[in-house]
């Protein structure tokens, strides 16, 4: 494997017109991080989707969106000017097995921003073409995935999530062959950075301590200018780690493949693969069918949370002048975090109950009615939209169960209870039969039905209106997926 090339000559064509204020923070680390790579041209970009949005706060101009070259740059066919194209290195475990070298080998970060509101940022082609840690995979990406991770990211977005963004998404004009013969597609990918748990685990294993200490001295700058060492480095990812899994419990949703290589360090969601959110409830629900064993099961999640710190806290401890104490002192610090996760969980859900200050005790109240929901197998994110209303009961098999709960409930609310409640529980998720719904259109080359339920998850809270109830039902026997899929 070749490392630490000096960054590419962009291919600029003359007459293009769309600026992306570049600054490259990250290839200006040592070379052994990452492999100068250009994205692979394609045949024929279309666009399918562009964020108007989010652009503006990158400092592009949105009308550049709408442009043909827009395709092209999102394709990876012309780099535009001030980017330098690389593939990042890192490691992770995956299933729990140690895998020494993974890295981006289907992806290529751009560059990054510093956008209008002081953040830097990365931009991240996926599925722009093998990279020298493409192992066997062809670098590609098919419509499908991107279309998933375009509509769950945007909506964990607007229901307050860290989460990486989606600017742009394309179909390539070539065959992608997995299974079958797919459309290819890439996805303009955005996030606070792709630095992950895996990254520092490249490094610790290697016993590079160059790259290593320069890799912490970038997170630390970028992402927790608060931390003045690693130990105090730990303790705010356990943080955000924890507070971002708490979320994800408060909307019923499984990663899927939480290995170290797909936790950020930035606390962001990030990596849509086989993820989902839960219809009718139950914590030992998984859906990815790579996971036989329901390692990362929706219950499991903040357990393997907690391992993933682990991880990242034996990744840290190369750099501890005294490893001893160290190990004592991070091994404190990672059992702090299901402590921490408590208190968020307690917080996210309090609010889906309308309870302002949640105690221990609301925690075994919480904790009931979803005992109650699993039983009955009540719909998630419906059961909770719907809670104010008389007729929430009607979700339960047991009514009188549903009732006993209710009045131990209605004396915990607080005053502006269903105002909180509105604002705590989406009437909208992306629904994983919708996706595919969304999907089987693509494939067809109809994006309308993608377009209709993008606009439906961007504004989750809102009442619903004739046209995005459909969006808001659960979904019938024969429409239920039971089954979800990396979709590499
Ligand atoms: P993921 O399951 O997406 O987190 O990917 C795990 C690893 O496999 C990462 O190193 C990816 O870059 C790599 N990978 C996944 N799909 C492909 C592909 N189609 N071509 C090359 N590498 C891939
Ligand atoms: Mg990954």
């Amino acid at each position: 494997m070749h490392q630490g090339s000096t960054p590419c000559s962009p291919r600029v064509w003359p007459g293009f017109r769309m600026q992306i204020p570049f600054d490259n923070s990250y290839a200006r680390l040592p070379p052994q991080m990452y492999t100068a790579q250009l994205p692979t041209p394609v045949k024929a970009p279309q666009m399918i989707a562009s964020n108007a949005a989010l652009a503006t706060t990158l400092g592009i101009d949105p009308a550049d969106l709408a442009t043909p070259e827009a395709a092209q740059v999102f394709a990876g066919n012309h780099i535009p000017h001030g980017a330098a194209p690389l593939a990042q290195a890192y490691a992770g475990h995956q299933f729990g097995n140690w895998n020494p070298q993974l890295g981006d080998g289907r992806a290529v970060l751009l560059g990054e921003v510093v956008g209008t509101d002081g953040i830097r940022r990365d931009i991240q082609l996926k599925g722009s073409g093998p990279t020298p840690y493409s192992r066997r995979g062809d670098g590609r990406a098919w419509l499908g995935p991107v279309m998933r991770e375009y509509l769950v990211s945007e909506a964990m977005h607007a229901m307050g999530v860290p989460t990486t963004r989606a600017l742009a998404a394309v179909t390539t004009g070539e065959d992608v062959y997995r299974e079958e013969v797919l459309p290819g597609a890439v996805i303009t990918r955005v996030a606070q950075s792709h630095i992950r748990v895996g990254t520092f685990q490249f490094f610790a294993s290697r016993g590079d301590m160059t790259a290593l200490r320069a890799l912490t001295d970038h997170v630390i700058a970028r992402h927790y200018p608060q931390a003045n060492d690693p130990a105090a480095l730990l303790d705010l990812v356990i943080a955000r780690y924890a507070a971002l899994i708490a979320k994800w419990m408060g909307l019923g949703f499984i990663h899927g493949v939480m290995n170290t290589d797909n936790v950020s360090i930035a606390g962001e969601t990030i990596d849509y693969g086989p993820c989902a959110f839960i219809d009718g409830f139950h914590p030992d629900r998984a859906f990815s069918a790579i996971d036989q064993y329901g390692r990362y099961a929706y219950a499991n999640q903040p357990g393997i949370g907690a391992w993933n710190m682990a991880q990242f806290a034996t990744a840290l401890i190369p750099l501890m002048p005294d490893r001893e104490a160290a190990i004592e002192d991070f091994t404190a610090a990672v059992h702090r975090m299901p402590g921490i996760y408590e208190a968020e969980w307690r917080k996210v859900f309090g609010a889906k109950l309308g309870i302002a200050t949640p105690t221990e005790d609301d925690g075994a109240l919480i904790n009931d009615l979803l005992d109650l929901m699993a039983k009955n197998g009540a719909d998630f994110t419906n059961t909770f939209a719907t809670l104010h209303a008389p007729n929430a009961r009607d979700q339960f098999i047991s009514r009188d169960a549903f009732d006993a709960w209710a009045d131990r409930w209605h004396l915990r609310r607080s005053a502006d209870a269903v105002a909180m409640m509105a604002r705590a529980n989406p009437q909208i998720i992306p629904r994983n039969h919708r996706i595919e719904e969304v999907i089987v259109a693509g494939r067809n080359g109809d994006y309308a039905p993608f377009h209709a339920l993008l606009a439906a998850i961007t504004d989750p809270y809102v009442p619903l209106t004739e046209d995005t109830a459909p969006f808001a039902r659960a979904p019938s026997e024969d429409e239920h997926v039971t089954r979800t899929f990396c979709g590499t």
